[in-house]
């Protein structure tokens, strides 16, 4: 059977005996109100039409709320009142004064951490010590960072004029609520422009919570504005005609949609899609260090990860007791309540994906994949998988080839680094790459030739908002953090009286 429900028994590992309490984060610190209204104007304002949908908590099915629809008229309010902030306040205001109100998000975001980690946690069911230790605190990084920038567009564009484009449409995914909103928001506003956001269905707790917050440091209303939605809402939001930019994260299917809109009305537009990275192992890398990265790089958040190291290419001299190693290493992975501390693997977001997930594995076991999942228990209720490594995959099954976006690792084998690369860079995808070696110089070399946005060297997953983030090929364009992520958000031409 390839189902979820008869996995394959781990070896014996740890072996120890303990087990570890259950030490789950409190949730009293979260007040969840039973319906959402939009956020539009600085008010949180009822849809035109009153449609509501329901947002649950994936690891126990729990209805949490009841959130407003957007339809395209509540997108137009939305675009409308963007635009009056722009002309009346935002666009005009001093880049030290629009600093101001970014140091206050950031800073309002690092007290109420907690809060946000626990509901982040609670609507899209990922582990609380991600949440906690990264996606909040890197969401407030990037507040800092840019509101940094606010005031000095004229140093990091040195002999250029800078003007903001205006209103900015911004689509997210529900991998990474809040630090997708932070990366589309915070160079947004610190070069000037104001944002209609719409986040995904199934996480819009966190981006609504930031509403409140974006009210109680007094932001002009009208500067940010959030659509809650489904598909049609984010529709509705790329055709307006009174949107200067648009920036979407998400799929490739629909970003090619929203690229078409946008090539036809000559819309700016960043695309970060899907990926389908290539994480290199050599026989001569630090091999614990390695399994740590490779285990880390495809686990982590469920594998809901567009730069998730889902393609293990290992050389094959060592790949069989790699592979061991990292069977061993899985069956210590704790997978369950994303609300307990110790957990490692939460739940997958919806039971869509989880659908997804268990489909692409089945394929992948009839296309001959040997599989390979820890015999971990998995809570009664709620959306869970258990991390999977399926191995003897080649590059022709659908597992090496379509993003999986979930627990599950496809092992392939390469003799040489000209293998390695012509196996990596077979692929749609160009987003993220990891290679694993003590020599410098094979490191560069792959660099310059793997066809990926981010490299990763004897680590994997880092993230900090001074280095852009962006993929090549079917991955996207367009780059966010660092100055890459603040140009686009600007009109840059050259100053007058220059050449
Ligand atoms: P998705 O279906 O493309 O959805 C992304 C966002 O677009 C959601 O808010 C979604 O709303 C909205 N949307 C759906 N159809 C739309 C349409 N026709 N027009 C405008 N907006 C529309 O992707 P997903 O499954 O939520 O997210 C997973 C994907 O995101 C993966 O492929 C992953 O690799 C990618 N991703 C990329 C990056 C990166 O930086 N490169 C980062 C994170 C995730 P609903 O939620 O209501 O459907
Ligand atoms: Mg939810």
């Amino acid at each position: 059977m390839t189902d979820n429900k008869h996995p394959v028994p781990a070896e014996p590992s740890h072996g120890f005996g303990l087990e570890y309490a259950p030490a789950p984060e409190s949730t009293s610190i979260v007040s969840i109100d039973d319906d959402y209204g939009l956020f539009i104007g600085g008010e949180f304002v009822d849809p035109i039409e009153g449609g509501a949908f329901p947002t649950i908590s994936p690891s126990t099915e729990e209805h949490l709320a009841n959130v407003a629809s957007a339809s395209a008229a509540d997108v137009d309010r939305a675009v409308s009142a963007a635009r009056r902030a722009h002309t009346d306040v935002w666009g005009s205001m001093p880049g030290k004064e629009r600093a101001k109100y970014l140091f206050r998000i950031a800073r309002q975001l690092q007290e109420r951490a907690r809060e946000f980690a626990v509901l982040e946690t609670l609507d899209g069911g990922k582990p609380i010590k991600e949440s906690r230790d990264i996606d909040i605190p890197l969401a407030a990084a990037h507040f800092f960072y840019y509101a940094g920038w606010a005031d000095k567009l004229e140093y990091a564009y040195p002999g250029r004029r800078h003007d903001s484009r205006g209103v900015v449409g911004q689509i997210i995914p529900w991998n990474f609520p809040m630090l997708m909103a932070s990366w589309k928001l915070a160079p947004a506003l610190a070069a000037g422009n104001t944002v209609v956001l719409k986040p995904a269905e199934t996480t819009p707790l966190t981006a609504l919570l930031l509403g409140e917050l974006m009210q109680d440091v007094g932001l002009p209303p009208g500067v940010v504005n959030i659509v809650t939605g489904a598909g049609e809402t984010g529709a509705a939001l790329v055709d307006h005609r009174d949107v200067d930019k648009l920036a979407f994260t998400g799929s490739t299917a629909v970003g090619k949609q929203i690229q078409r809109t946008a090539l036809a009305r000559n819309v700016p537009v960043t695309l970060e899609l899907g990926g389908k990275a290539a994480h290199i192992v050599f026989e001569d890398a630090a091999i614990d260090q390695a399994v740590e990265g490779v285990i880390n790089g495809i686990y982590f958040n469920q594998g809901h990860v567009c730069c998730a190291g889902s393609r293990l290419l290992v050389q094959e001299s060592i790949a069989d007791s790699f592979v061991d190693r990292l069977k061993r290493r899985l069956a210590t992975v704790r997978v369950g309540d994303p609300l307990d501390k110790n957990t490692d693997v939460g739940a997958i977001n919806s039971s869509q994906q989880l659908a997804k997930i268990s489909e692409l594995v089945e394929v992948g076991v009839g296309e001959g994949a040997e599989l390979f999942q820890p015999d971990c228990a998995l809570p009664d209720r709620g959306f869970f998988y258990r991390p999977t490594i399926l191995s003897n995959v080649e590059q022709t099954h659908r597992v090496a080839r379509e993003e999986v976006f979930g627990p599950v690792l496809s092992v392939l084998t390469f003799r040489t680094p000209e293998e390695a690369v012509a196996k990596a860079n077979n692929t749609p995808y160009g987003l993220s790459a990891g290679i694993w070696t003590e020599k410098g110089s094979k490191i560069l070399w792959m660099a310059d030739r793997l066809d990926a946005g981010v490299i990763w060297a004897n680590t994997f997953n880092q993230f900090d908002p001074t280095s852009p983030f962006g993929g090549y090929k079917e991955s996207g364009f367009g780059r966010e953090g660092g100055l890459h992520g603040l140009a686009p958000y600007l009109s840059l031409s050259p100053m007058k009286g220059r050449s």
